[in-house]
């Protein structure tokens, strides 16, 4: 089985080698780009399984390369990781509407991201979801059109607020652990995450407004979403 090609579009020299040196431990070949138009050349040349790609670049915003990998068809099902010094809870929204697929704040351990890239592509290889539009109470949730509307009104929620609902809906009266919940929506599970799930559900829940309490706690263990009694 050939290896798998991760492009790595970082000016930081150092942090270049150090990604590469990671990914390499773990079984990728790894192609490096120190610039945008460098970047665009290497997938000319070869296309990537992934794409690291650092925003704060010489030539070009990395968000800019983004979205024009993302609207290209050749490219726009390669997967990107972005790397981002801004950590600001914006620019990661931002980025994920881009398209990217996951994100890393700097500093951040060559390990995890060796991890997140190993998620990712998990991911995308897993089995496409066979059902598309999911209901329970009053919210509707479409897999294919990527909406949730809660009593006919569409409410807006982020990636990572779509996909725990999805989790949560598609496994109905199935309580689902913090971990479940980390693996499968975040792709990775790391100690002392159990917390951002706990966040994003608050959040979820009062997105969700009056149904938000379909999304039931189950003390010391997780989250449920089911009828009746608690
Ligand atoms: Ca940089």
């Amino acid at each position: 089985m050939s290896k798998e090609t991760v492009l790595i579009v970082e000016d930081e020299k150092d942090i270049a080698a150090l990604i590469a040196h990671h990914l390499e431990g773990a079984g990728f070949r790894t192609v490096t780009a120190g610039s945008v138009s460098m970047a665009s050349r290497a997938v000319e040349r070869h296309l990537p399984d992934l794409i690291i790609l650092d925003l704060m670049l010489p030539d070009m915003d990395g968000m800019d390369f983004c979205r024009d990998l993302k609207r290209r068809s050749k490219t726009g099902h390669i997967p990107v990781i972005m790397v981002t010094a801004r950590g600001e809870e914006l620019d990661r929204v931002v980025g994920l509407e881009l398209g990217a697929d996951d994100y890393v704040v700097k500093p951040f351990s060559p390990r995890e991201l060796t991890l997140r890239v190993k998620a990712v592509l998990r991911r995308l290889k897993g089995p496409k979801e066979e059902k598309k539009v999911l209901s329970h109470a009053r919210i509707v949730l479409d897999t294919e059109a990527h909406w949730v509307t809660v009593e006919d009104e569409k409410v807006d929620l982020t990636l990572t607020e779509f996909k725990l609902l999805y989790e949560l809906m598609a496994n109905e009266g199935r309580v689902r652990s913090r971990e479940t919940l980390l693996n499968n929506v975040w792709g990775y599970t790391f100690e002392g995450y159990e917390r951002t799930v706990d966040t994003h559900i608050q959040r979820l829940r009062r997105k969700l407004g009056e149904q938000g309490k379909i999304i039931r706690t189950v003390r010391g263990i997780g989250y449920v979403i089911r009828e009746g009694r608690p």
